[in-house]
């Protein structure tokens, strides 16, 4: 290490408290890489700040050396976006956690950035209300980190994306000057909504710190069934008509057979609910204030279903544990995406209208290229977004996976990223979905805010 780095970790020391500067045999694995598991790099030091304030002062000495820096929330991220590229120090939120208030009358929640999201969900159960913020990795990733990817989930369909949620935050640009936009109003409009600079936009734009976000008074009822179908026009006319029986549905998860099949084969606590195999299932969720009336109109609804043919079989759930069983199954791809061997991992938007013929063109195209090919699909599928998840068994094969599945994306005017982001992995496709003007104007406002290029630099563009 030169004399300036030794300098400014002297001064980083100064700054930040005992447990603030981590370097040698305490940078353990945990902060090299994210979920991805891809080019994993161990970074020189990890800043751990206590406090808004440490965290500027820190940030504001790293700017002034020149020192790059990549943000760190749960390291769930599956783009690469939180993994130390080289040269580059952490700034982990693991410290900055905590609920700072609950406001009732408001209806909103205030958090800090580290704070796991699943702690924050607790918080507001606690109260008596729900953050419709879900996620299979609710236990490990960061509120903090949920927002600047603008995280999606189970239950987008009904309340939006994390964006949605949002009302205020606080954040911290490169030179270290702190931005309160702190607000709880619904209706604000003042000027620029500057937070949303900092929503979705990965940490390339300054470190969100605290956040306050809309809860909502818990439902007094929520039924849940899992469904099978032939087709995936039955998957479509099907959702189309829950849309209309249901005022509230807060989940509509799709798993196609393949997902269901490899879920039941390798990991070893699930329960088939059903006795014969279907082309898709269906976790469908809805809530309400009548707890006897609804479970009725839900049965009756799924068994018209049940006789109209759209479904060829349901499991409703009677208790908790049941219903805990079907999420299981959905949220089984975070066990078993462990030991796939690093697949190309997707998380594409289709318009519902082109998805079948979209995912069909996909499969032919790489089951024309590669002989043994493995794929899952799965996906939040009232929003439009799928998950694909495809492997040869050979790593060195995903780039050509990528490449055929982004181009096909492109040309059915999709996302290549519907949830998890830009991040590292997905930068050189970023063209399939954002014009150039909309890729300048993104490398303008970054030049604007962080004009050495020191945060997450080289995450979403170059
Ligand atoms: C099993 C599993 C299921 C998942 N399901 C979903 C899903 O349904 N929907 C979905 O959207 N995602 C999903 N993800 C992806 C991931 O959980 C989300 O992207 C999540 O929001 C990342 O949060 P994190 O705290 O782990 O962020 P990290 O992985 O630590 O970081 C992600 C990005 O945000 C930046 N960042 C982190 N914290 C901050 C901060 N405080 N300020 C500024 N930048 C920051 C990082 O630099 C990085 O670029 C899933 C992941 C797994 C492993």
């Amino acid at each position: 290490m030169n004399e300036t780095r030794t300098k400014l970790i002297d001064r980083l020391r100064e700054t930040l408290d005992a447990k603030g500067v981590l370097t040698g045999e305490d940078v353990t694995p945990r902060y090299h890489a994210d979920w991805s598991r891809e080019n994993p790099c161990r970074p020189e030091v990890v800043l751990r700040p206590a406090d808004t304030h440490d965290l500027s002062k820190a940030l504001a000495l790293c700017n002034a050396a020149g020192q790059p820096i990549v943000i760190q929330g749960g390291m769930t991220g599956l783009s690469g976006g939180a993994t130390p590229r080289h040269g580059e120090w952490a700034m982990s939120l693991e410290r900055l956690r905590g609920i700072v208030e609950l406001d009732p009358d408001s209806m909103t929640i205030t958090a800090r950035a580290g704070t796991p999201l699943e702690a924050v969900q607790q918080a507001a159960e606690e109260a008596g209300f729900i953050l419709p913020l879900d996620l299979g990795a609710r236990g490990s990733c960061n509120i903090g980190g949920n927002i600047s990817t603008n995280a999606g989930g189970n239950s987008v369909i009904q309340y939006g994306m994390a964006r949605a949620l949002v009302l205020g935050l606080e954040a911290v640009l490169a030179d270290g000057t702190i931005i309160r936009s702190r607000n709880k109003l619904l209706k604000n409009n003042a000027g620029f909504d500057l937070k949303q600079l900092f929503i979705g936009s990965e940490g390339t734009l300054g470190v969100v710190t605290e956040v306050t976000l809309r809860i909502f008074p818990r439902t007094l009822s929520r039924q849940s069934a899992l469904c099978g179908l032939a087709t995936f026009a039955d998957v479509v006319a099907f959702f189309k008509a829950m849309k209309q029986q249901f005022g509230i549905i807060t989940a509509f998860e799709v798993m196609w057979a393949n997902y269901y099949r490899y879920a039941m084969e390798n990991v070893n606590h699930l329960r088939d609910a059903f006795g014969q195999e279907h082309n898709f299932y269906i976790l469908l969720e809805t809530e309400g204030n009548d707890p006897d009336l609804d479970q009725q109109h839900f049965q009756n609804v799924l068994n018209a279903e049940l006789e109209r043919g759209r479904l060829q079989d349901v499991v409703m759930a009677n208790t908790l544990e049941e219903r805990d069983s079907f999420w299981a199954i959905r949220d089984a791809v975070g066990e078993f995406l462990l030991s796939m061997l690093r697949p190309a991992n997707f998380d594409i938007g289709i318009p519902l209208g082109v998805m079948d013929q979209c995912l069909q063109e996909i499969v032919a195209a790489l089951t024309a290229r590669f002989d043994k090919l493995q794929f899952v699909t799965f996906g939040h599928l009232g929003d439009g977004n799928v998950h694909f998840i495809a492997t040869t068994g050979r790593h060195e094969d995903n780039q050509a996976i990528y490449d055929i599945v982004y181009t096909i994306i492109g040309r059915y005017q999709g996302s290549i990223t519907a949830e998890h982001g830009i991040g590292v992995l997905k930068k050189e496709w970023l063209y399939l979905s954002r014009t150039p003007e909309e890729i300048a104007l993104m490398k303008t406002l970054k030049r604007a805010m962080d004009p050495n290029n020191i945060l997450n630099p080289g995450r979403v563009i170059e």
